[in-house]
């Protein structure tokens, strides 16, 4: 079925008989077919034709003939005029993706392993996506081979259902194997980025708690402000007023407070954390800064003594003045996928309660 003749692509045929230039060896085909080309742009092109070009056959005499076979009569012929052209088109890779990425690997052709790719990558779905993988392991195609990772992983149910999972299950354990360590890792890792986002964002909700405590303690919000100030009755609402008013009747809360009872109530010791925070990243003079319990703080930090609760410490520190220096330079919020659960209750993850 395979025995048409062809020509060498984008060059006539009356150069077979030219000088060593114009050099023709004849690619042969599974189905029989034999594609004239010259042997200067095979050899341009790929190191693995170029030296097969220059070894030497049986009969000096007889024509050059190059053996590529177990991939389509048709897709060898693609491959050779994309030798020529630099180029194959949509409807080439649709059809013969696969064995063109498998002979840019054969042929050291990196220009057409990358093409390849990237339409391989392209048309990935739940039904190709375990023979995707097997191919790019053997073509080592690391781009292919993550994204087919990735999808197993995403979709493991469904590519369970497949006949390449099971035919893969069968005969290829290692291969399977490194999959389900793949997509072990790859929770892990989503764990991970999850546990990162809510961290961010608990340490940007601390930032903006900070700059509502410093405004409310010098300028005075709606219901809070300096002993020292009278607050005015119809002050609208401030820029932050979500945070700022539970953070007023929190400290409404903390001033009213009767005795501390040992324990101490939840929402006190938050507010005493806040006040804490406050102190650790306060920069002002002791005699300047307004908030409650700054200077306190400042001469009690000085004495603890576990170590293990001031690195603690100092590491919620350092993150929340990261966090209100990317606030103040207005880049973009980081939005956390999940929320923390509250932000007393990620403040209790990294601190001991010290009231
Ligand atoms: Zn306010
Ligand atoms: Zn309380
Ligand atoms: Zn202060």
């Amino acid at each position: 079925m395979c025995r048409s003749t062809v020509s060498p692509p984008h060059h006539e045929s009356d150069h077979v008989s030219g000088g060593s230039d114009e050099t023709i060896v004849y690619i042969l085909t599974s189905g029989g077919r034999r594609i004239p080309a010259h042997a200067k742009i095979l050899a341009s092109v790929s190191p693995v034709l170029e030296s097969a070009i220059d070894t030497p056959g049986k009969h000096r005499s007889s024509e050059k003939t190059i053996p590529i076979l177990g991939v389509p009569c048709d897709a060898v012929e693609v491959f050779v005029r994309f030798i020529y052209s630099n180029r194959c088109t949509e409807e080439d890779m649709e059809k013969f993706g696969i064995h063109l990425l498998a002979l840019s690997h054969v042929y050291l052709i990196p220009q057409l392993k990358t093409r390849c790719t990237k339409a391989l990558i392209g048309r990935l779905a739940i039904e190709n996506v375990v023979d995707s993988l097997q191919l790019a392991r053997l073509c080592d195609a690391p781009d292919l081979y993550l994204k087919c990772m990735k999808l197993i992983s995403n979709s493991f149910k469904a590519v369970e259902e497949t006949e390449g999972w099971k035919f893969l299950q069968d005969n290829d354990p290692y291969l399977e194997l490194e999959i389900l360590k793949f997509i072990d890792e790859d929770e892990l890792r989503t764990k991970r980025t999850r546990k990162h986002l809510q961290e961010q964002s608990l340490y940007f909700q601390l930032s903006e708690a900070m700059d509502c405590l410093q405004h409310i303690c010098t300028e005075g919000c709606t219901s809070v402000g300096p002993h020292d100030k009278e607050l005015s009755k119809n002050m609208a609402p401030c820029r932050k007023f979500s945070i700022c008013e539970g953070l007023q009747n929190s400290i409404k809360h903390f001033a009213n407070r009767k005795k501390r009872v040992n324990g101490g109530c939840v929402r006190c010791k938050r507010m005493w954390q806040l006040f804490r925070l406050h102190s650790s990243i306060c920069e002002s003079p002791d005699s300047t800064c307004r908030v409650p319990l700054c200077r306190q703080f400042k001469i009690k930090g000085q004495q603890v003594k576990n170590k293990k609760e001031v690195a603690r410490w100092e590491l919620l520190v350092r993150k929340v003045v990261a966090a209100k220096a990317i606030s103040s330079l207005s880049l973009p919020k980081m939005e956390a996928q999940e929320k923390p659960r509250s932000l007393e209750d990620g403040l209790n993850n990294h601190v001991s309660v010290a009231c």
